[in-house]
């Protein structure tokens, strides 16, 4: 599998949007269209943030390390 394809085996979820969510209090298609995240660099690494809640989702500290970080986009062509 390509780098820059999509390979995210486990998604990053906010537990309360998770719980509304299984609970059927919405009338989103999945969990991925409910939940709202912003996702960002911070002074202590990356920090991924709900905004329908308006909490911390997950911070990542990077210990002062620089992951390596891909920037790139990749696109599949279109069939033709
Ligand atoms: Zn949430």
């Amino acid at each position: 599998m390509h780098p820059l394809f999509n390979n995210i085996r486990e998604p990053v979820v906010c537990a309360k949007c998770a719980d509304e969510f299984q609970a059927g209090a919405t009338d989103a298609a999945s969990l991925q269209e409910y939940t709202r995240m912003d996702v960002g660099f911070t002074d202590r690494g990356l920090q991924v943030w709900c905004r329908r809640h308006q909490t911390n989702v997950v911070h990542i500290h990077f210990a002062g390390a620089t992951p390596e970080a891909d920037f790139r986009c990749l696109e599949k062509k279109p069939k033709n």
